[in-house]
């Protein structure tokens, strides 16, 4: 399967000149086996994709991890939404009080959007994920709720004998310098074992993370450790914080890879980037 970085940032895009090189579009990523392709959260990287070139079937698929505005603000403006011959399945968690429709439907209406929700002329269906396994089409998908704050899932995504993992908004553990020895404490972890690739939260320095406790990201420590303790292969360091500019962002993961000696490849996020698995 081949992975495409459409949305590295978090928490809010920006435009700014200083974060050009690690891109400014929040969380989506589009993951592609042949003709069959699925996207994964509806961040402004969305908007990147060219649904007219790439879509020829009439159903596409997006997958949420959580209804945060950084993973969701591009959905609004997804063309497709807008096509009545076009079958769009949106899965994500829904609220233990809320179902995930009426939680969507909070985005999209008025003020916040000129658009009510039930007016949007494709085949709109919607399907809450719990903790559970199922199949589109050649991608078997785990999806099981993880540490960040509301509910949110992060997705194990198997296509052939390759894995995918994608935990892009994820506090493994709260307040803690390291993760608990034992590996059911902490969160998420199932997903991420021995997996060929995960891409996992990293918004915070160390530094950061100390005043950040509970607002449910990882620093860039927190991610490695993490992604050892599930012998992940390989690691992209995801949700960059638009606060660091691509000078900040470099300098910090280069002095942690002096540091450190982890035995499989580490890497920033770069939008556009294409990863063969
Ligand atoms: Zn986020
Ligand atoms: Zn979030």
């Amino acid at each position: 399967m081949r992975v495409i970085l459409h949305g590295t940032r978090g928490a809010y895009p920006t435009s700014s000149i200083e974060n050009q090189k690690y891109g400014g579009n929040t969380s989506c990523i589009e993951i592609i086996d042949g003709d069959q392709r699925l996207i994964v959260d509806a961040g402004t990287g969305i908007l990147g994709i060219d649904f007219d070139q790439h879509y020829t079937s009439d159903r596409i698929d997006i997958l949420l991890t959580h209804l945060h505005l950084d993973h969701i603000q591009g959905l609004g403006f997804c063309k497709p939404l807008f096509e009545p011959d076009k079958e769009v399945h949106l899965w994500g968690p829904g609220g233990s009080t809320n179902s995930l429709q009426s939680r969507l439907n909070r985005f999209l209406s008025p003020p916040l959007f000129p658009v009510v929700l039930r007016d949007i002329p494709c085949n709109l269906q919607i399907h809450e994920l719990p903790n559970t396994t199922f199949s589109l089409g050649r991608f078997n998908i785990t999806s099981e709720f993880i540490s960040h704050p509301g509910p949110t899932v992060g997705f194990r995504i198997q296509n052939g004998s390759k894995t995918l993992t994608y935990i892009p908004d994820h506090e493994p553990v709260l307040g803690r310098a390291h993760l608990y020895k034992e590996d059911e404490w902490v969160s998420g972890l199932g997903l991420a074992m021995r997996t060929n690739l995960l891409i996992h939260d990293s918004q915070y320095s160390k530094k950061e993370y100390g005043d950040k406790v509970g607002w449910g990201h990882s620093s860039l420590e927190m991610a490695a450790e993490y992604s050892a303790r599930a012998h992940a292969d390989h690691l992209i360091l995801f949700h960059h914080n638009p606060a660091h500019s691509d000078d900040f962002r470099t300098q910090m993961f280069d002095t942690f890879m002096e540091k450190h000696n982890y035995d499989f490849p580490i890497e920033l996020a770069v939008q556009g980037q294409e990863i063969e698995l």
